[in-house]
């Protein structure tokens, strides 16, 4: 039950939020409901405007709820606050974006995520009661939601003000700086909605509207833009210093109590937005995510809330004094995300995910991290956290959009296909990223079809470490519609990915390149044995072929020699990276498709048969698959 009350009347979709003894405040699942009754009026030509109000006396909308972060956080759970923002973020964007008229009634405490909800409507009414303020510098947070966007481009440096001490903007001021449009006293508002709901028509708001009261902000402007004007939290706290009136002196104390983290970098925030000249809501919000992305591990947000409201002692440790906030701490806060960046995607998928072993855990890990709802099966019982456990192969399957496999062979993949495939829901995509022989892949494919499933074998190349980075190469056979849809998941999961043609090219791809990957390892590394007996330093052998006619991925980017070149398993005493026996069964997935097609592939043989010999009746297994070199090491001719 989301503690929202959304209906149809009239011509309008009215939305209330129902959670007065809690001011209101905005959970996850009001968040979730407020998205979802938008995206179904979108569309409804019943629905001319929306109306947005919430219930009880004192508050709009008093914040985030900020408990459920508090706690996850402290459990070392990042991804639930990422989440929540990421998705509050999307709706922020879409209430500002939105096609229809979107009318807000700002009564009491509009505060922080009230801000996000009821101030990027298109037709923003404050009353008599109106208190609007942006206080997350408070609570060792900046101002998101979109705050940060009004306060760019609210009046000469007032948004570096309200940002900064968290002040308390009443409906004056919050018209002058931009975080509503009309005040009209809150008698009358029964009235207006009826004629709002009756009429569908918003032109009626402005019709209604008396004029502003007047801003005490704006009377003070000239003072505060000569007091904010500075480039950094110190410039700001010297100006403040050197004034002695009472308001600068107010405003010092102000600030004194907030995380001075949190307020150089909302400053570093307002001035980034305010220079670009193509200002958008959503360029705000993606740099504010930047912020959230990081501050419950880097910054002091989870301080602020034990102090705040978990202890309520008031007395926060905040990281840095007031005036030694390095620059690095800020430039770091707001570096790019590379993949993690908002992206305003639209819900996120479900995802089944089947076998989470050395591969599957950290690119399962990717996906959650991103956003997705992922529901994970492993026979070996394996979890991944944030993922949802099924007890069943067939269980992760069902209702899921998309369900990735990742398993050892193609005889597991047809077992585990054989029961998911009657589980999966009619369009989802079937995703094997396992490697595997390209009979299994083409006949999964073709059984997935039947069911009315799109079907794509995608193997990797990147290995653990790839998996883990989210820099994977996917070799992909199947359907232009399957491989759209995956698209996103292969962006986060990896670096590139291929559409090699239909069903099962991308295993061919896999083992085409593995053939060649396991031939010129060997060639590498009996050529690193012959110059070591012919008295060539492994250095002096390094820096010519990798530079000429012999080189290749094994010699220059994965050097089998330990020392030489740059870093690889053979300076881990061959820990794998890429096992031999893993290269064994690609070798053997090659010959058996040469066998089947008919290519003759003698080198590819001869890599098959060394790499066997040296896992089954050496001391390969379990070794990386450059430990050829050792091994060549030892022998002579005979
Ligand atoms: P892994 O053995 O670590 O993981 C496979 C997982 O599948 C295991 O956790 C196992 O318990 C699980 N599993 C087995 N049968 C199952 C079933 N019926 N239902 C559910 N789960 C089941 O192997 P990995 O290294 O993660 O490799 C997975 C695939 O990726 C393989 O096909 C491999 O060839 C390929 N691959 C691996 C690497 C690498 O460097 N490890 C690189 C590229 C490709």
């Amino acid at each position: 039950m989301s503690d929202t009350k959304i209906r149809k009347q009239g011509r309008a979709g009215h939305i209330t939020l129902t959670r007065p003894k809690a001011l209101n405040a905005l959970s996850y699942d009001m968040c979730l409901a407020v998205e979802a009754a938008l995206d179904q009026w979108r569309n409804d030509p019943q629905v001319d405007l929306i109306l947005l109000d919430a219930e009880g006396d004192r508050a709009f909308c008093a914040g985030g709820d900020i408990a459920e972060m508090y706690q996850t956080g402290t459990e070392g759970n990042l991804d639930y606050g990422r989440r929540f923002w990421r998705d509050e973020y999307r709706l922020n964007a879409k209430l500002a974006e939105y096609p229809k008229p979107v009318v807000s009634f700002l009564h009491g405490f509009v505060m922080g995520g009230g801000v996000g909800l009821g101030g990027h409507c298109s037709h923003r009414i404050t009353c008599e009661s109106t208190q609007i303020s942006m206080p997350e510098c408070g609570i060792g947070f900046v101002p998101d939601v979109g705050g940060s966007f009004i306060l760019a481009r609210a009046p000469g440096r007032l948004g570096e003000y309200l940002g900064l001490t968290a002040a308390r903007m009443g409906p004056g001021d919050a018209i002058h700086a931009g975080f509503a449009d009309h005040y009209i006293p809150e008698a009358e508002w029964p009235t207006l909605k009826t004629l709002l709901r009756e009429t569908g028509d918003a032109g009626l708001v402005q019709q209604a509207a008396l004029p502003a009261p007047d801003s005490p902000l704006a009377a003070q402007q000239p003072q505060i833009d000569a007091l904010f004007g500075g480039e950094g939290l110190a410039d700001v706290l010297n100006l403040l210093r050197n004034d002695t009136s009472d308001f600068a002196q107010k405003t010092l104390k102000a600030l004194g109590r907030n995380a001075p983290l949190s307020m150089a970098v909302t400053l570093e925030m307002i001035h980034r937005l305010r220079a670009m000249s193509n200002l958008t809501i959503r360029k705000a919000l993606e740099l504010e995510y930047r912020v959230s992305h990081r501050i419950m591990e880097h910054g002091d947000f989870l301080e602020g809330i034990r102090a705040a409201i978990i202890d309520k002692d008031r007395s926060p440790k905040w990281r840095h004094a007031l005036d030694k906030v390095p620059a690095v701490d800020v430039s770091r806060m707001l570096a790019p995300l590379g993949k993690q960046a908002l992206d305003f995607r639209e819900n996120s998928m479900k995802i089944g995910f089947i076998g989470l072993g050395n591969m599957g855990a950290p690119m399962a890990a990717n996906l959650i991290a991103a956003g997705h709802q992922v529901t994970g099966f492993d026979v070996a019982g394996v979890t991944v956290e944030g993922a949802a456990q099924a007890t069943s192969a067939a269980e992760a399957a069902k209702g899921a959009d998309v369900v990735i496999t990742m398993l050892p062979n193609g005889a597991i993949l047809r077992s585990v296909a054989d029961d998911i495939i009657p589980a999966m829901q009619p369009g989802a995509v079937l995703l094997d990223c396992s490697t595997v022989d390209v009979e299994s892949a083409r006949a999964v494919a073709a059984q997935a079809a039947g069911a009315g499933l799109g079907a794509l074998d995608a193997p990797v190349s990147g290995g653990i470490g790839g998996a883990s980075a989210g820099t994977l190469t996917f070799m992909v056979g199947g359907s232009d519609d399957a491989f759209a849809k995956a698209k996103p998941l292969f962006d986060i999961m990896g670096q590139k990915a291929v559409h090699c043609g239909p069903s099962g090219n991308g295993q061919a791809a896999k083992i085409c390149n593995n053939m060649i990957l396991g031939v010129t390892m060997i060639a590498t590394c009996e050529a690193f044995a012959l110059a070591d007996k012919l008295g060539l330093s492994r250095e002096a052998m390094f820096d010519v072929v990798s530079t000429s006619s012999g080189y290749s991925w094994s010699m220059n980017a994965y050097c089998p020699a330990p020392g030489v070149g740059p870093k690889s398993p053979a300076d881990n005493g061959y820990v794998p990276g890429f096992a031999a026996d893993l290269m064994l069964k690609d070798l053997r997935l090659s010959q058996q498709a040469a066998e089947a097609a008919d290519a003759d592939t003698p080198m590819g043989k001869a890599a098959m048969d060394l790499y066997q010999s040296f896992v089954e009746d050496e001391d390969g297994k379990g070794r990386d698959f450059s430990a050829m070199l050792p091994r060549f090491e030892k022998r002579g001719r005979g």
